[in-house]
């Protein structure tokens, strides 16, 4: 679940009675619900890009910066989504999942687009690094 997001499902008891918020049956794929963001300190040094480099190096594991500060975007699915959209524990859903507004989401405007800098691989971070660091190739002096 996004940080900033809740979603607006049905009660997994209640399936029969209540319907599926139009637009998140037309999401497909919940995708509010397959992932979460983690605030992370703003990265400064060329310590802490590199282990941003790590941590993008990870399957999953994505890095992004928006007007809120910087995130770790983690791609993994809630263990509550159940077929078709249905939150498993509606009644009990965390606070983040409960102030959720789909009138504007992940399905109209994508975390990636949505970003000032959206960095997915090591390759891709990588290249902002070497154009905000100048010597940034020979960083590895400082552990030497
Ligand atoms: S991303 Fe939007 S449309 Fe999709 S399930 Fe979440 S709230 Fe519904
Ligand atoms: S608890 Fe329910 S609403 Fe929250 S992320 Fe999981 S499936 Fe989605």
């Amino acid at each position: 679940m996004n940080a900033k997001n809740s979603i607006e499902l049905v009660d997994v008891e209640k399936t029969s009675k209540v319907d599926i918020d139009q637009k998140c049956t037309s999401c497909k794929k919940s995708i509010c619900c397959n992932s979460i963001n983690q605030k992370i300190p703003a990265p400064k040094s060329k310590e802490d890009f590199d282990h941003l480099l790590w941590q993008v190096s990870h399957e999953g594991i994505n890095i992004f910066k928006d007007a809120d500060g910087w995130f770790l975007h983690i791609l993994t699915n809630c263990s509550h989504l159940l077929e078709g959209g249905v939150c498993g524990i509606y009644k009990k859903r965390p606070w983040v999942c409960r102030e959720y507004d789909n009138d504007f989401c992940e399905l109209d405007e994508s975390i990636e687009e949505a970003s000032e800098f959206y960095f997915s691989t090591h390759k891709k971070l990588q290249k902002y690094c070497r154009k905000r660091f100048k010597k940034w190739d020979k960083r590895f002096k400082i552990y030497d």
